[in-house]
């Protein structure tokens, strides 16, 4: 902490030296490490986290060179995997952190590994069966899940419409269910078609969508703006952590929710601390290829 006084002689100024230590004492889980998740990398590495845990299995793509946080061609060319260009980033800002990666959500070891290292996820995923998964897991396992999403949609009432928001879900105070932010029907969907479209997937985003969604990475920065710094609010207490936050860009306005726990939430009332006994190996992909094809 001493050596690292001056790095964060900043923050320290706006956090107190105990709120630069509480950040830094915090274990974070970062899942999907594309557009999103590698925004969110960036801004925790400089913001002095110690340690770790990347879950992605996809790779760089010409395409992702508009919004990968520290992409290069180079990773085009030799198929980088994105948790390695993430951990490009965090070394070349904190050479000291500890770093474990992993591949995909739906493995027996990514499950083992969420449900016990982080203190804080953050779900820069892309599908709803990811989010329904993330969910149970940190409900059962009293993580907090902060789950970040954009949407650019061409196709809206009143013409283009795009924005994004953050959902931070504490254990027994709120989720992504009461936030009306899963789609039932869709994330079964994506779960039962699962073996049948791993490989087709594996070309399309690692965790998951089968649509090419236009993609922005300003949008990005500004919905991984606002999850860090309610992950800032969450580990300093400088306030409580609002429950969700919606971006909507059309209108150039940032709106924090009314909402609450939803009555008889099942998540919130019923998964909380249930552990293993929550069954979260049924969402276990089988004949996952161990080595995905090129
Ligand atoms: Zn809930």
């Amino acid at each position: 902490m001493i050596e690292s006084r001056e790095q964060f002689s900043r923050q320290i100024l706006a956090f107190g030296a105990e709120g630069q230590a509480a950040i830094m004492n915090t274990k974070i889980g970062i899942v999907g490490l594309g557009g999103m998740g590698s925004c969110v990398v960036q801004m925790l590495s400089h913001l002095g986290i110690q340690e770790f845990m990347l879950l992605d299995d996809d790779r760089v793509e010409k395409s992702n060179l508009n919004r990968l946080v520290g992409a290069t061609r180079e990773d085009v060319i030799n198929k980088t995997l994105k948790v390695e260009v993430a951990q490009r980033v965090i070394k070349s800002i904190n050479p000291e952190a500890k770093i474990t990666s992993l591949g995909n959500l739906r493995t027996a070891e990514a499950i083992e590994v969420l449900s016990t290292f982080p203190d804080v996820i953050f779900g820069c995923v892309d599908n709803d069966s990811a989010r329904m998964i993330l969910t149970d897991l940190a409900a059962a396992y009293k993580k907090t899940l902060v789950d970040c999403a954009t949407e650019i949609d061409l196709k809206g009432d009143n013409g283009i419409s795009f924005g994004g928001r953050v959902v931070v879900a504490q254990p027994g105070d709120f989720c992504l269910w009461c936030a009306n932010q899963i789609d039932p029907q869709i994330a079964n969907e994506e779960l039962e078609s699962e073996q049948e479209k791993s490989f087709r997937r594996h070309h399309g985003y690692g965790l998951g969508a089968e649509v090419v969604a236009p993609a922005v990475m300003s949008l990005n920065g500004v919905i991984a703006g606002l999850a860090v710094t309610e992950f800032i609010m969450l580990i300093t207490g400088m306030r409580k952590p609002e429950r969700m936050l919606t971006y909507k860009g059309t209108r150039g306005i940032v709106v924090a929710t009314k909402d609450v726990k939803k009555p008889g939430c099942l998540v919130c009332d019923s998964l909380i601390g249930k552990g293993d006994k929550a069954g979260l190996k049924r969402y276990l992909r089988s004949n996952l290829p161990k080595d995905l094809p090129e």
